[in-house]
């Protein structure tokens, strides 16, 4: 169990720093409250490390990430930043990130809070309960993969092409994530290719078996088509745990997955590798429509600390403390514009971040 963390913090643009600005009151109150604390350093990302130094992340912000316990970044970009030169656009920043720290593994759970329920589009009886987690590949397959580009064939046609690629290590590494996350869950997995019609589908799927056979053959595991668990996940999406794909799959299913909940600024991720460095965040982005408003949700930016505590600091006490703690808060009807429901007491962002350290305190003495 960690008590000392040394922790990146990247506020980033828009909404980013205003969410940020609630992790760091859980942060101080876990200093006083539950003997942990932080070596924090903070720096700019994205549009705003584009005003400061010309680029959207510096060096040494990677050069600290790849040291640290973690990376906590809040959200890059804004129209201030559409026109900079595509190459250090506010986003590229984010990318080097997950690049430099070859953070192959995407986590982003799903999970339907008893109280929003009715924020999802699905029926309540569909998402109730809801609590899964869609592991995606994210440093290969066709967003990576060469040759790729658009040429001219000069006879008034052109063509485009990406090549979707595969390694056996690529695949098994990123498998071993996902049956290392479901024993910590209801010890199930599917794996989701498209081996009927691509051979990469196909590696993918007999790697995952071998894998499985030589290292979890305590973990259940099923494989699906992309196709199929994409329907799936409107049809019954409590069938699943842990769904592991690949990088372009995971991009859709992973979406799909997130909006079952309906909630956008509920919805924490992280972004993992196997020899420790990590990055946390929020799906959703700098929100300009809102920003500087005290509107946003800090939730989902709470949530990913949590994940944090959970990953990398291997505090799941902690993190159990802060979701439950979430949980009550959202049970008694405090509410950020974005999940405001009938009867429900308005917050801003900070008034959701103090309800909440509030209840921290009521969880902890109970869990006591
Ligand atoms: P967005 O996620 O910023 O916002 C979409 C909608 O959801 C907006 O109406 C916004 O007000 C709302 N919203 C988002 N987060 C919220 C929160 N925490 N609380 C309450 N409401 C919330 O997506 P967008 O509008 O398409 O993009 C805005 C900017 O963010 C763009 O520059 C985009 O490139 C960038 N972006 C960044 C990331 C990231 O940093 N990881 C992700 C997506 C988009």
């Amino acid at each position: 169990m960690k008590t000392n963390v040394s922790l990146v913090i990247l506020p980033g643009d828009g909404i980013g720093p205003e969410v940020m600005d609630e992790v760091k009151k859980i942060m101080g109150w876990l200093e006083k409250n539950a003997g942990l604390s932080f070596e924090i350093w903070e720096d700019h990302v994205g549009g705003a490390a584009i005003d400061a130094y010309g680029v959207p992340v510096s060096d040494e912000a990677i050069e600290r990430g790849k040291k640290a316990d973690a990376v906590m970044l809040g959200a890059v970009g804004g129209p201030k930043w559409d026109d900079v030169d595509y190459a250090i656009r506010p986003e590229a920043g984010l990318l080097r990130l997950r690049k430099d720290l070859n953070l192959f593994a995407n986590l982003r759970p799903a999970i339907v809070f008893d109280a929003l329920v009715d924020a999802s589009t699905l029926k309540r009886e569909v998402v109730q309960g809801l609590d899964i987690l869609i592991v995606r590949e994210l440093t290969g397959g066709v967003y990576f993969g060469e040759p790729r580009g658009i040429e001219d064939l000069g006879n008034g046609e052109r063509r485009g092409v990406n090549t979707q690629v595969y390694t056996t290590s690529e695949i098994r590494r990123v498998g071993r994530v996902a049956f290392d996350l479901a024993r910590k869950r209801r010890n199930r997995v599917c794996s989701c290719e498209k081996g009927n019609v691509m051979e990469s589908g196909r590696l993918w799927r007999e790697e995952m078996t071998a894998l499985h056979r030589e290292s979890f053959s305590d973990v259940e595991l099923t494989h699906m088509y992309a196709d199929n668990c994409a329907m799936q996940l409107l049809r019954n999406p409590r069938q699943f745990d842990v769904i592991v794909t690949d990088n372009l799959f995971g991009d859709i299913l992973s979406d799909e997955a997130s909006m079952l909940t309906g909630s956008l600024g509920m919805l924490p991720s992280a972004s993992l590798n196997d020899t420790g460095e990590a990055m946390y965040e929020p799906v959703h982005g700098s929100a300009p429509d809102i920003a500087g408003q005290g509107k946003a949700n800090p939730m989902a930016t709470i949530l990913s600390f949590s994940m944090a505590l959970r990953y990398s600091m291997n505090r799941g006490d902690l993190a159990d403390v802060i979701e439950t703690a979430a949980r009550n808060v959202l049970n008694a009807g405090v509410r950020t514009g974005d999940i405001m429901a009938e009867g429900c007491t308005l917050a801003s962002t900070s008034q959701m971040g103090d309800a909440l350290i509030k209840e921290l305190g009521q969880v902890l003495a109970k869990a006591a």
